[in-house]
């Protein structure tokens, strides 16, 4: 390779992307405001205005989580790294894990049980029903030296949302750790981290906070840290481990990897807007939006994956009606009118659409939009 040789077969220019409306499972559509606020000058990931900053992004966070865990901070990364961030620190080889398995992203989780020496019990749950406690609690009973319960909250692949509550209370009684994802629930329906008593929680920035994707919330209860300074070994990332990270997201500043100021910024904005219209507000706003798209969607004679308690008002998964190709009908969507709507995953692939109402995204217009140009393209 030379200078020269570098010879492109089209004129390379500024990318622009098309404005799309994002109604898939994630990313959804970014709040102007957060685009704005990472559009400021970059500042140093040391400068005493930014850091000043990242204490408020905390703060913020706690509200968020409904924590007041001091370990509350976002990973540089995506929500797959708040997730091996959780087991990497917790997990030592040999440890006996209960992964709640009920769509992709738990079997996600017993890959990084695997990944980091553990032993996965498994609790399997169909494709769109809500992880059975029951089968927890009969699972930690035959195995009394679990260490830790780990379960998707908002199942995306699914649409399903699980009692996280009555897990959290069942693995506390067999003296267990949880582990909660929260990527998809997250500001769309309620999480109370400390109320349930969860261990470790991890989310996205990309759903219903409506920031880009790349930034993972996460919070660790005193349980968490006490059990990672405790720990004999040391923890198998360097990048993940939270003693050395909280060098930098705590009182001692001290420098660990450059994190993404601007992206910051985005989160904090995100996080301002979510705070103005308060938690409530918009987990009721969600729940409004949803109820609006099912009503729709009944008329088109589209049906739910989901019983109805347990469906997430964020992320709409649905039955491709009999004889209709479900992947013309997302490329018509995306061609015509610039709409993305998410296909199924793993055992769904084919079978089902997941039309996603998160964060900035779930609003009255867009589920208007949505259902007349899906009307259209099903003639
Ligand atoms: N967990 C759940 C429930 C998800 O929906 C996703 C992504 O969609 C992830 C984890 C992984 O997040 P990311 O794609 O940001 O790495």
């Amino acid at each position: 390779m030379t200078t020269e040789s570098f010879r492109p077969e089209k004129k390379i220019t500024t990318f622009y992307p098309p404005q799309r409306t994002l109604m898939g499972p994630g990313p959804s559509d970014t709040h102007p405001r957060v685009l704005s606020a990472m559009a400021r000058p970059t500042l140093g990931h040391l400068d005493p205005v930014f850091t000043e900053m990242m204490e408020e992004l905390k703060g913020l966070l706690r509200y968020v989580f409904q924590t007041t865990n001091l370990m509350t901070f976002p990973v540089s990364g995506p929500g797959s790294v708040g997730m091996e961030m959780c087991f990497v620190n917790m997990i030592v080889p040999g440890d006996k894990v209960v992964v709640c398995r009920n769509g992709v992203f738990g079997g996600r989780m017993i890959e990084n049980v695997e990944r980091c020496g553990g032993i996965p019990l498994v609790v399997e749950d169909k494709w769109g029903d809500p992880v059975d406690p029951q089968k927890v609690e009969d699972m930690l009973k035959k195995n009394p030296d679990a260490k830790i319960v780990a379960f998707v909250h908002a199942e995306t692949s699914t649409g399903v949302q699980s009692d996280a509550r009555t897990i959290a209370q069942i693995a506390r009684k067999h003296d267990c750790l949880t582990i909660m994802d929260t990527v998809t629930s997250l500001g769309g329906t309620p999480v109370y981290m400390d109320a349930w008593d969860i261990d470790a929680i991890y989310s996205g920035s990309q759903k219903c906070l409506s920031c880009p994707p790349g930034l993972s919330p996460v919070s660790f209860s005193e349980r968490v840290v006490d059990l990672v300074r405790n720990r004999t070994e040391k923890v198998h990332s360097w990048f993940m481990d939270i003693s050395l990270l909280l060098g930098y997201w705590g009182a001692s500043r001290t420098y660990h990897h450059t994190a993404p100021t601007n992206s910051l910024y985005g989160l904090h904005e995100s996080l301002v807007i979510l705070y103005e219209e308060g938690l409530e507000r918009s987990w009721a706003r969600h729940r409004r939006n949803h109820e609006a798209l099912k009503a729709g969607l009944k008329t088109l004679g589209i049906e739910y994956v989901v019983a109805e308690p347990y469906r997430l008002p964020q992320l709409n998964s649905v039955y491709v009606p009999a004889g209709v190709d479900e992947k013309e009908v997302r490329r018509r969507l995306l061609d015509s009118y610039n709409l993305e709507i998410g296909a199924g995953l793993g055992d769904f692939a084919g079978k089902i659409w997941r039309f996603g109402l998160m964060g900035n995204s779930s609003k009255l217009e867009n589920v208007v939009f949505c259902l007349d140009a899906l009307e259209h393209v099903l003639i």
